[in-house]
């Protein structure tokens, strides 16, 4: 085969993951090239909130991580948790050693669980700018410090494989050209996952339609390239989702976080279906229910219907983080939102009702009930937290529609605890890795700030077993 570029470690996408891929197989003594598709790094990482997990003692972190990802969410061998909770455990000391500070934020998204008390979340203390988060910054610029090299605008296209099966290379297309590069030692696929690919979400994910807050260069090509040199695949149906607006104008969809209590969900038929209160990464759960009867899924999208007071409390729509960041900021009494027909409002429940399209009795009949669990203090028929049981007040009402948006899709590759792609029957693919969102070991259920605490874990894993392969081409091929 004629090569157009060697190198010893290629690493496909440069968010998280392939950041700490790539500063670790530089450190343990590889040549590294890492190839980005966009025009800018950062990938979802950069918008993320940059949160990643942290243990606090290992015995208790992994009865955590195994309850939630062995019992619970099943498929993930104890040996891979292992691996992963031990490497959780470095996750704070590798980023102070590298001179940031971070501090807790948050802990167990499942309490209920047993080990709960020894996971929590954490994040570098710092700014984040309109470019960049804390997080991505302290990244981007250890790779920056190493001179690793970085070609943007050049997505791989394939993986090249031996006459063994062995990953020895890939095409990348750079500058309008097809470039075959070699990777001596190997390849790492760090390129996340789904979001803005609409057949995956249609054929993998149940509700459909699901947009995302994440970048839109995640469009499962790890996936196809993996598949395409016979890796198995898991978790394809595992996903962290929340509610929010997708405006037709924007690629990627808002987070929605009322600033009030003063507001419910309901259906498309005006009725309240569920505690408005879930964790943040679980609200698919809430939605996806899909009718026999009807063909339909009636919640999705489902509306946020609010009052008056919620909406001169403050902006209903999140733009810190996520894709819009920088290209859109909610505006701080919703009016921008409500002028452009994002936000629907009547003065009254009956006049929303028509402009929704919801059924006006049921509406009112909804909040009426509502009204008086927030008045008994008690929600019996969907137990929404007591602390978070407000009436709706006087109108104006608003209302918004509210679809599942992802924070990341957890499907791709499967990989082993040495952060090897694998092939159906559990053999390793030769020379090939992966880290980071694309083929994550959450499936059902996902702990918040894991994605990142992957990236930081199995990054590390992976830059140093494909920098410890022999050279391709030595005594191979
Ligand atoms: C709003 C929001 C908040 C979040 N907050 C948190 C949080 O606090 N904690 C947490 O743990 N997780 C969080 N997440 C999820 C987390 O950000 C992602 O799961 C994680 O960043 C994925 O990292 P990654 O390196 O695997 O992928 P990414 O960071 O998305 O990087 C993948 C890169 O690969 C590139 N790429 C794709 N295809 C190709 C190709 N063919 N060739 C070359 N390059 C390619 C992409 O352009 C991209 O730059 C959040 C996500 C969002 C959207």
């Amino acid at each position: 085969m004629k090569w157009d570029e060697e190198t010893e470690v290629l690493i496909i996408g440069f968010g998280g993951a392939g950041a700490v891929a790539a500063v670790t197989a530089h450190d343990s003594g590889a040549k590294v090239l890492i190839v980005e598709k966009m025009e800018k790094g950062g990938g979802s990482t950069n918008i993320s909130k940059g949160g990643f997990l942290s243990l606090k003692d290992f015995a208790g972190g992994f009865r955590y991580l195994e309850n939630l990802c062995y019992r619970v969410s099943r498929g993930v061998e104890p040996e891979m948790i292992q691996i992963y909770a031990e490497e959780c455990l470095k996750n704070r000391e590798w980023l102070e050693s590298r001179g940031v500070r971070t501090h807790v934020y948050g802990g167990a998204s499942f309490p209920q669980l047993s080990g709960e008390d020894s996971v929590e979340k954490r994040m570098i203390t710092g700014p984040n700018s309109e470019d960049e988060n804390a997080f991505w910054n302290f990244l981007r610029s250890r790779v920056e410090s190493r001179n690793i090299t970085v070609w943007y605008r050049s997505p791989a296209k394939a993986l090249l494989t031996d006459s063994q099966g062995a990953v020895i290379g890939a095409v990348i297309q750079k500058e309008g050209k097809e470039k075959a590069v070699q990777a001596r030692r190997g390849i790492i696929l760090t390129c996340g996952g789904f979001e803005f690919d609409e057949w995956m979400k249609m054929n993998y994910l149940k509700g459909y339609p699901y947009y995302s807050l994440g970048t839109p260069g995640n469009t499962g090509d790890g996936i196809r390239m993996a598949q395409q040199v016979g890796a198995d695949l898991w978790h394809m149906s595992g996903v962290s989702t929340l509610l929010g607006f997708k405006a037709p104008e924007f690629e990627a969809a808002f987070m929605i976080r009322p600033p009030s209590y003063r507001y419910i969900f309901v259906d498309q038929q005006g009725k309240r279906f569920a505690s408005e209160f879930a964790d943040i990464h679980a609200y698919n759960f809430l939605v996806d229910f899909f009718d026999p009867h009807s063909l339909r899924y009636p919640r999705i999208p489902c509306f946020l219907i609010f009052d008056e007071a919620t909406r001169q409390t403050g902006p209903i729509g999140v733009t810190a983080i996520g894709y819009n960041r920088g290209r859109y900021a909610w505006s701080k009494d919703n009016g921008e939102e409500i002028r452009r027909g994002w936000i629907l409002a009547d003065d009254t429940l009956a006049g929303l009702a028509q402009k929704t399209g919801l059924d006006r009795t049921f509406l009112e009949k909804t909040v009426d009930r509502y009204k008086q669990s927030c008045q008994r203090g008690e929600d019996a028929e969907f137990h929404r937290p007591q602390d978070k049981l407000a009436s709706l007040g006087p109108g104006p009402y608003y209302a918004v529609k509210l679809w599942p948006c992802l924070i990341n899709t957890q499907g791709g590759p499967r990989r082993n605890a040495k952060a090897r792609v694998l092939y159906p029957d559990g053999r390793p693919i030769p020379r090939l890795y992966s880290a980071g969102e694309l083929g994550s070991l959450y499936g059902l259920l996902y702990q918040g700030a894991g994605n990142l605490g992957e990236c930081l874990a199995f990054g590390r894993i992976a830059g140093r077993e494909a920098a410890k392969e022999g050279l391709w081409g030595e005594k191979e091929g």
